[in-house]
């Protein structure tokens, strides 16, 4: 697929024609522009050759029935993306907004596979319009999208927001942006442009550890951006926006979850001025550096940040049998 000459090979038509050819893409969701029988037998053809909507992809399915994918770009390389399905109609699609990362977590194997390149607007849109596909012949639809899958969207933050705008756009995919979130390892400048938006979406911090010390031998990043940093960048975000924000924390053993980590987590997260804040405790995926906590030790961290009032839930992460979850993603 390639939507980047969509507007330019229609430049000279009337305007309702891109109109016409965007409503075949995102909402009768056609797989080629044969199917397009409101557009001439040339202009069908034409399209094809320089706005083909084929998607290439390889699929695996789990047990849990999330669907993971490895899409093969335009230039060859290949990116992960996986559907989950919740079961009451609720679909998420968890988007790659790049080929690998460059900011090498230690814990994390999309990080193992080192930095190719950012993916445009049109790549990451067309992931989220793969599952769309899928989903028509169950009579369903995506109805969420998180940009937690390879990549750190920061890095990327013009190409993720222009596709943002693509899945929230009446007509494009008509997702609302509440139901679309952007995950960062806490580069500081993109959370300061992401307050100044005039867009409803969700932000997720990766945090992982409650202090600098800790922080920059899991995350590299960490001594770059420190956490003072991204702390008063959130705060100025909750300010501008008056929006909750995510603060997400795998549980990793013997690394990340003692009893004095929860209570720090607990005194940092209540320093801030306004409590608009929850912690999302994810259940480690093991890679080959390190184990996941015991399911006790989960219950224990969350009994700690509870008592200290902060609100947090725990989630599980989908897709495990198939590599398919969050930090597993590496083709
Ligand atoms: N680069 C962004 C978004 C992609 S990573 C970020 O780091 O936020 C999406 C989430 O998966 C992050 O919270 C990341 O820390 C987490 N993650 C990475 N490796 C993981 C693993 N092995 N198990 C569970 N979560 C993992
Ligand atoms: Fe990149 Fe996020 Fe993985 Fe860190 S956790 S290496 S920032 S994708």
């Amino acid at each position: 697929m390639n939507l980047n000459n969509l507007e330019k090979t229609l430049k000279d038509e009337p305007a309702f024609r891109l109109r016409q050819a965007k409503e075949m893409i995102y909402k009768n969701l056609i797989n080629d522009w044969s199917e397009a029988t409101n557009f001439s037998l040339d202009w069908r053809e034409k399209l094809n050759q320089e706005c083909p909507l084929t998607i290439t992809a390889e699929t695996f399915k789990s047990e849990d029935d999330s669907l993971k994918i490895l899409l093969t770009l335009t230039d060859g390389l290949k990116v992960e993306s996986v559907l989950m399905r919740h079961g009451d109609g609720r679909n998420t699609v968890c988007v790659s907004s790049a080929v690998g990362c460059p900011l090498g977590c230690l814990f994390c194997a999309t990080g193992k596979m080192g930095f190719k390149r950012n993916l445009n607007a049109p790549e990451m849109v067309e992931q989220v319009l793969y599952f769309s596909r899928y989903l028509k012949k169950m009579d369903e639809r995506v109805s969420n999208v998180v940009f937690m899958g390879m990549g750190e969207p920061f890095l990327n933050y013009d190409h993720v927001l222009e596709a943002v705008r693509i899945l929230n756009a009446k007509d494009g995919l008509n997702i609302g942006a509440r139901h679309i979130s952007i995950s960062t390892a806490g580069i500081v400048p993109g959370i300061k442009k992401l307050s100044d938006e005039p867009l409803q979406v969700n932000l997720a911090i990766s945090l992982h550890a409650p202090n600098n010390n800790l922080r920059s031998k899991i995350m590299p990043i960490d001594k770059k951006y420190r956490i003072e940093m991204i702390m008063a960048a959130v705060d100025k975000y909750i300010e501008k926006t008056n929006r909750k924000v995510m603060f997400e924390y795998i549980m990793i053993q013997n690394v990340n979850d003692g009893d004095e980590e929860a209570r720090e987590l607990a005194m940092l997260i209540n320093k801030m001025p306004k409590p608009l804040c929850f912690v999302n405790l994810i259940a480690y995926n093991a890679t080959a550096v390190f184990k996941p906590s015991k399911p006790e030790t989960i219950k224990r961290f969350k009994q700690i940040l509870e008592k200290k009032d902060i609100e947090v839930a725990e989630r599980y992460r989908f897709g495990r049998g198939i590599k398919a979850a969050c930090g597993q993603l590496a083709s």
